[in-house]
């Protein structure tokens, strides 16, 4: 009576074994010991290695390359707790190095992994094993990276100057503030400087609207080469430049600004057989704790520039802060 039904029991197990073994996720059972009791034809079409070569073996001399500490631990932890645990590509990308060969996600050389282990009882009742068992997630992986990378150029783009590379106005602005507000608090010395090419639109009327693009781009290769890394400079506007000093007093600023309006009134561009020369004018201006807001302190720096302009171009102002103490504030030419 009992025959048909242990046949059918049989059955099942056997679809159940099909089943685990051609399934698309690797599947490992460990002992205590690490040694390997059985995986399924995933493990064995990745690694190369059919169940009876892997099976007694530990699982670290036959996987070298596996991260020991790491994975010790977790599965210690699954023994110990009898608690399920799960890793992410995202916290160790390929537990196991198999190499990747999905068309779609072909860029990557090897297969991204995440993985779960389960605590395995024994006929007795204990925790004697433990099951890893192992998806492979290249496909989300890729496309989570490609994603990230779109956004980060897509971010740095946003920010960027399209002409110049140098930041746009509107990021410019946005740590300008930063700045205001992180020097305020620190009582670091910072300058701004705000400055602009004289006569700019006789360039683009006598030598053409890419002539004065030209010109633009160097001003800013320039105003590169003379800052420092740190120091934060955008353009403003079309031939209309800012740059904050970072940790720099005024004196020091005014050093910058002069050799900076050194260096282009030194340089040339040449355009179509023409050495064109040009000449830049500065306001410049240290933050001061009476400034109520940024805008007050790029206004001041604004105000100094104008004053360049008014004096005769192609040179350095400083900004006045309340009353001027000496009427004599101009240097350069
Ligand atoms: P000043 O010495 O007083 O600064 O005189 P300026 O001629 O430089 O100043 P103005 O503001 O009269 O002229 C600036 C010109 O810059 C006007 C505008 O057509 C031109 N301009 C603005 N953006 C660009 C740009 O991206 N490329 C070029 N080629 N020209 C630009
Ligand atoms: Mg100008
Ligand atoms: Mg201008």
């Amino acid at each position: 009576m009992t025959t048909p039904n242990i046949q059918v029991d049989l059955k099942d197990f056997h679809w159940m074994l099909e089943m685990i073994q051609t399934i698309d996720v690797g599947l490992i059972v460990l002992d205590k010991q690490y040694n390997i009791q059985t995986w399924n034809t995933f493990m064995e079409a990745h690694s190369g290695l059919r169940p009876d070569q892997a099976q007694g073996k530990n699982i670290f001399t036959l996987f070298p390359a596996l991260p020991e500490t790491w994975l010790r631990n977790k599965v210690d932890t699954v023994f110990m707790l009898n608690n399920r645990s799960f890793t992410t590509w995202e916290q160790r990308p390929h537990v196991f190095k198999f190499r990747n060969y999905r068309p779609i996600t072909g860029m990557a050389e090897y297969m991204y992994q995440n993985m779960t282990i389960i605590p395995l009882r024994s006929l007795t009742g204990d925790i004697s094993h433990v099951s890893l068992i192992l998806y492979d997630v290249t496909d989300v992986a890729i496309n989570k990276m490609q994603l990230e990378k779109a956004n980060t150029e897509l971010s740095q783009v946003s920010r960027t100057d399209g002409l110049t590379q140098l930041n746009n106005r509107r990021y410019w602005e946005e740590r300008a503030e930063q700045e205001y507000n992180r020097n305020l608090r620190t009582k670091q010395p910072c300058s701004m400087v705000m400055f602009d090419i004289d006569h700019f639109k006789r360039v683009n009327d006598t030598y053409g609207h890419l002539a004065g693009d030209q010109v633009i781009r160097q001003t800013a290769a320039i105003l590169k080469e003379t800052m420092r890394n740190t120091d934060i400079a955008g353009r403003y506007g079309g031939e209309e430049f800012v740059v904050i000093l970072i940790d720099t007093s005024q004196e020091n600023a005014l050093v910058f600004c002069e050799r900076l309006r050194k260096h282009i009134e030194e340089s040339v561009v040449q355009w179509e057989n023409e050495a064109i020369k040009f000449t830049i004018s500065l306001g410049v201006c240290e933050l001061h704790e009476q400034f109520s807001n940024y805008q007050v302190w790029l206004e001041k720096a604004d105000n100094a520039l104008y004053k360049s302009k008014e004096g005769g171009r192609n040179r350095t102002t400083k900004a006045q802060l309340v009353t001027p103490p000496n009427p004599s504030t101009e240097s350069g030419n």
